[in-house]
């Protein structure tokens, strides 16, 4: 095979295995949305209960095939399941492509995956699980070879994560003053400071602009009724987005400025 044929084998593969771990993760987060155990039983039919056989399991392909519904009592299956499984499949196609196979390049991975979990779960009940963020935590290690294993590059990190965490604590607090009401979710706060520590204080500061523009589009979205917001996707997909572009929109930007 050609280099450009190898290519397209890997990125081909990456769209498969981001389809299905977006399945995987789409099922994960409805049962820890439901106070069940994430990682054990077979898939069901979020509506009849119905458990779904291997034909019914195959991402994005047998949401088309079966037009949207359940085989089994025919009720709607959302979109989101749909979105989730050709999203990640993009968004590891994009992360391979950016990355490669580098041990930086997992690293990040985890967080998207994390990420993922984190905001389907926070699109259902309205709160981040901890567990996705101590597992984001845990794989930042991994992406210290982008950071030279330097020690001051790391501390710098690690204050970035305190000092953007701690800014948008105050901030949410001063918020909740002024509008007597809670702005931020205190998972929210956590996933700022997790932003801090994978990318740094520039591009947070870049990722949360994001994330505020994002939300703003996040609700428009029909959510029947409910008037309260998840941010959690919208910071997700800003953090993401940051993660793969933020420098070239900073050097951009940057250069705007250079005489
Ligand atoms: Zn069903």
């Amino acid at each position: 095979m050609s280099d450009g044929d190898m290519e397209v084998f890997f990125c081909g593969l990456a769209a498969l295995l981001g389809a299905v771990l977006g399945s995987f993760f789409n099922c994960a987060a409805w049962r820890t949305a439901r106070g069940q155990v994430w990682w054990t039983g077979r898939s069901r039919c979020p509506v009849c209960g119905h458990a779904l056989g291997a034909l019914e399991l195959i991402p994005v392909l047998s949401f088309l095939l079966q037009r949207g519904r359940c085989r089994h009592c025919g009720a709607k299956l959302p979109w989101r399941y749909l979105l989730t499984e050709l999203g990640f499949g993009l968004l590891t196609v994009l992360s391979y492509r950016r990355f490669g196979l580098s041990l930086y390049g997992l690293g990040c991975y985890v967080f998207f995956c994390c990420l993922l979990c984190l905001s389907l779960v926070d699109w259902e009940i309205y709160i981040i699980p901890d567990g996705c963020l101590i597992a984001a935590a845990l794989a930042w290690p991994l992406t210290l070879p982008a950071l030279d294993f330097d020690g001051l590059r790391i501390l710098e990190r690690i204050l970035s994560a305190l000092v953007f965490g701690g800014g948008m604590l105050l901030l949410a607090r001063w918020m909740d003053r002024l509008l007597d009401k809670e702005s931020l979710g205190g998972g929210d706060i956590k996933l700022f400071a997790l932003l801090g520590l994978y990318l740094g204080l520039a591009r947070s500061l870049l990722a949360l602009l994001l994330s505020s523009l994002l939300g703003l589009l996040l609700a428009l979205v029909p959510r029947g009724g409910d008037k309260r917001i998840p941010f959690a996707p919208a910071i997700s997909l800003a953090a993401a987005l940051t993660l793969l572009w933020g420098d070239t929109v900073i050097d951009w930007y940057l250069g705007l400025f250079a005489f």
